[in-house]
């Protein structure tokens, strides 16, 4: 629908300002496109931060989503419908024995994690608030409830919001001395994104995580993954954590499984779905028969479509060429790093002219730690896009001064 009102005014007097908007509105997306108000046309490699994981309306996802909303849009946890088990089943084929608890967002599932987590402590200490700290990563970011802030050691997203969930203690990425250090006798797991994403694109090394699963499974801890950024495909395997061959424990997960559709679910591994009892968790909306809909439809195209074969043959080539941007260019840029299309460009100083800079010719890419531009294509972009992408990024960092001020 278009008003025809001033986009821009209408935010500005009704909604909070709790974003920083570019300033540009969004109005129309196809694929790996998306126009804004004036016409412009953008490729899309910010992708709603990792959502879309089909790109914009995909036909066939728009089809099983119109055809759901006209049959049943919402019936409540109350009722069973068929979406919610079928996409449960498929989430719990790639991810192993287990069960599935749908939720809303990846704030949401990491809750539900924590919650898992506490029950665990309890179930091995027979008694309440015993066994309850969780060990997570530093420059982790889990999401803004208050479980989620608690596991997200940084300043930006605790401040103002104190005191926090008790009981979180964070060791360094791929250092797996420093969270063997952190346990104690109160612990009950640890929880770590399987690739950091808004800490700056880090990836949790195969030999860290087999040692996280070593340290958990000697203590008798959950080792809990979150992949709500880098799961769902993303990394060229559905869940991140399968390039390791490592099995955790429990899984979050969230942005791309509704490819647009705001979800969420956790994967809990057979051994511990007794710990959720009727009643523990719950939410009116988690798992409805549209939001399935649109999960099982994102599922049913990786699938026609042989889109995690896609991302692995593209994304090799891809990243060599961003490496050969990179390496043009080492007053602007120091390293790529991430996999499949999770990937980030180090930045010598602070990503966010160069983010506006992209922009404005004609290319979406989100700022990821504090000294990145993080790229998340649509597992369907193409390799024409790919390469458009690099020839944007190469022609902009050729006319580009750097700013002064050096990334953090
Ligand atoms: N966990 C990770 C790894 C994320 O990247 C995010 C969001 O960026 C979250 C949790 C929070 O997800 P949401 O914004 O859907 O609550």
């Amino acid at each position: 629908m278009n008003t025809n009102r001033d986009t821009l005014s209408l935010y500005n007097e009704n909604i909070l300002g709790n974003y920083a908007w570019a300033p540009v509105s969004m109005v129309r997306g196809e694929r790996s496109r998306i126009w804004d108000e004036s016409g412009k046309c953008y490729l899309d490699f910010a992708g709603g931060i990792a959502v879309n994981a089909l790109g914009h309306s995909h036909p066939h996802w728009v089809k099983r989503v119109q055809e759901q909303a006209a049959t049943l849009v919402h019936c409540s946890n109350a009722f069973r419908h068929q979406n919610q088990g079928l996409l449960a089943e498929k989430l719990v084929q790639r991810a192993g024995p287990g069960k599935v608890l749908f939720c809303n967002s990846g704030t949401e599932a990491n809750e539900a994690l924590i919650k898992l987590a506490r029950l665990h402590g309890q179930s091995l200490a027979g008694k309440e608030g015993v066994r309850y700290k969780i060990i997570c990563a530093e420059k982790a970011f889990h999401g803004r409830t208050f479980g989620g802030m608690a596991a997200t050691p940084q300043e930006k997203i605790q401040g103002g919001f104190r005191p926090m969930l008790d009981g979180f203690s964070f060791g360094k990425l791929n250092d797996l001395e420093s969270f063997d250090a952190l346990i104690d006798d109160q612990t009950c797991a640890i929880f770590v994104e399987t690739i950091q994403g808004e800490g700056g694109v880090h990836a949790a090394n195969a030999e860290f995580l087999h040692g996280l699963r070593m340290l958990c499974d000697k203590h008798d801890l959950l080792l809990i993954l979150d992949e709500v950024q880098c799961g769902a495909g993303r990394t060229g395997r559905y869940y991140a954590f399968e390039h390791s061959g490592v099995r955790p424990d429990a899984i979050g997960m969230a942005k791309g499984i509704g490819g647009g559709f705001p979800m969420g679910a956790i994967w809990v591994a057979d051994k511990f779905t007794g710990l959720f009892k009727p009643g523990s968790h719950g939410s009116t909306f988690a798992g409805s028969p549209l939001g399935c809909a649109a999960g099982l439809a994102v599922m049913e195209i990786i699938e026609q479509e042989d889109l995690l074969g896609q991302v692995t043959r593209q994304s090799g080539p891809w990243i060599e060429a961003l490496k050969a941007v990179v390496a043009r260019h080492p007053e602007h840029c120091t390293a790529v790093r991430g996999l499949g299309y999770m990937v980030a460009l180090a930045m010598v100083h602070d990503p966010l002219p160069y983010i506006t800079q992209l922009r404005d010719n004609g290319l979406l890419s989100m700022r990821a730690g504090d000294n990145a531009i993080r790229l998340l294509p649509a597992l369907n972009a193409t390799s024409e896009e790919l390469a458009e992408a690099v020839a944007i990024i190469d022609r902009t960092l050729s006319t580009f001064t750097p700013p002064s001020a050096p990334a953090v």
